[in-house]
């Protein structure tokens, strides 16, 4: 417990509790990052005063770190059209080269990005494993290190999901000379999940859960077995990204991606299934009802090519869903919640899709499904300004001209469809001021380190 003499103290302008909107809110911090009271109306003398608007930090569910070293790189028109495949394969070559610390460089600088647009806590969902011949590396947890050190250097709260990749597609294939860098059996990947958890501890609040890469890259067995030996934490995995992985599962296991999950997991709150994009109507409603998330990316979703979620009824249903920026090829957390109400009204052709009442404001419900979805999917206190959660707080622009009249819901109207990342101004992550004047405290040096490590990767 943290004496009083301990406490941090701030009083925020406005603020968004879960109770709604207040003004002149005192929050107490206690020296474990965590928030210790809450009290609308405080007032207390040497407490910092935040001016702005004050949200809770946007959990960012599912991130590929390394691949924010590859934007800008796939953009090309290949010899027979492009898909999400023909990415794959850009994606693969570009991973091949990656030292530990290119990993960490790049992470690092990625975790900055997304501190700066309001993402305080990322779900690494950590598949590059092993040295560019297949080989673990003297330390089996040497990349899930990297990650470690990459939250720790800019202040992210992170949940781990090493994941367990074991063949190259559906039916036991071999994995391909792109995937050798991925492989463990489960009996290794147990030794991983032992190392990794170690690594995290070191990391204050870091959590940890499992990321069962695919139902391409485990067996149905494996994946069982994963579920009940890692039985206290979050399962991530892919589902339904692309038709052709649907028409493959299909074949090979006689049933659609979800709907085998759903049937054959007993999927439930633990669970989150990322992109969920190729779902029946009856699938919707089921995942809906199993109280998973649904871990949508639209801004990669949109990149590659995948398809448009089932938003609509799966709102209608109660489902819960979060946010996460997995390619990193923009790392924007107003930009993934912009996207994902854009891509409802292209689907539906109507507006405020992701509503449910009548008067509801889209920015709000957006922002605060996200936030309760992603928590949940991080297994972590994230996601409100309340007692007993991480101190994770993101502080708008309030003299922003776009925000000239906007009170209450509208001003994450504002920052969801008009104006964006550039509203952030200040960002307090586990209690610790990470984010001034809409920069990252260490932008520069981790910029340097990213840039001399991109421009030596582009030259091959
Ligand atoms: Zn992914």
């Amino acid at each position: 417990m943290s004496s009083e003499a301990e406490l941090r103290a701030y009083l925020l302008e406005k603020a968004l509790l879960p109770s709604g909107w207040a003004e002149g809110v005192l929050v107490e911090v206690g020296d474990d990052g965590m928030i210790a009271r809450v009290m609308p109306g405080g007032a207390q003398a040497g407490a910092e005063r935040l001016a702005g608007i004050a949200l809770p930090g946007m959990p960012n569910l599912h991130c590929h770190a390394f691949q924010r070293g590859m934007a800008g790189l796939a953009e090309r028109r290949g010899p027979v059209g492009d898909s999400f495949w023909t990415w794959r394969e850009v994606m693969y070559r570009f991973l091949s080269q990656l030292t530990p610390d290119d990993v960490e460089a790049i992470a690092a600088y990625a975790y900055v990005e997304m501190l700066e647009t309001g993402f305080t806590t990322v779900g690494e969902f950590h598949y590059l494993h092993h040295d560019p011949a297949g080989r673990p590396y003297a330390d089996i947890g040497e990349m899930a290190s990297r990650i470690a050190a990459a939250s720790a250097a800019t202040g992210i709260g992170l949940t781990l999901l090493p994941s367990l990749y074991t063949y190259g597609g559906f039916g036991g294939a071999p994995p391909n000379p792109g995937q050798i860098r991925f492989i463990n059996a489960t009996d290794r990947f147990v030794g991983l999940m032992e190392r990794s958890r170690a690594i995290v501890a070191k990391v204050p609040g870091a959590r940890i859960g499992i990321a069962p890469h695919s139902l391409r890259a485990v067996s149905p067995e494996q994946l069982r077995e994963a579920a009940a030996i890692f039985a206290d934490g979050p399962v991530h995995i892919h589902a339904a990204e692309q038709t052709r992985e649907v028409d493959d599962c299909v074949a090979s296991l006689g049933a659609r991606p979800v709907q085998w999950l759903l049937d054959e997991m007993g999927i439930d709150k633990r669970w989150c299934l990322i992109h969920a994009t190729h779902m029946t109507d009856d699938e919707t409603a089921r995942l809906a009802q199993s109280g998973a998330v649904a871990g949508l990316c639209p801004l990669t979703e949109g990149s590659l090519g995948d398809g448009i979620f089932n938003g609509e009824t799966y709102l209608a249903a109660s489902g819960r869903f979060g946010i996460g920026t997995d390619s990193n090829i923009q790392i924007d957390a107003p930009a993934e919640l912009r996207q994902l109400e854009y891509s409802q009204r292209l689907k539906s052709r109507a507006r405020n899709v992701m509503t449910t009442t009548e008067g509801e404001s889209t920015g709000r419900s957006l922002y605060t499904r996200a936030l309760a979805g992603g928590a949940q999917a991080l297994a972590q206190p994230i996601g409100a300004l309340a007692a007993g959660q991480r101190a994770d707080i993101v502080v708008l622009d309030a003299d922003h001209p776009d925000l000239a009249g906007a009170s209450g819901d509208m001003l994450l109207d504002v920052l969801v469809f008009s104006t964006g990342r550039g509203l952030v101004r200040k960002v307090i992550a586990g209690g610790n001021t990470v984010v001034s004047e809409g920069g990252h405290h260490a932008r520069e040096a981790i910029a340097q380190e990213y840039r001399a490590t991109v421009s030596r990767l582009a030259k091959g």
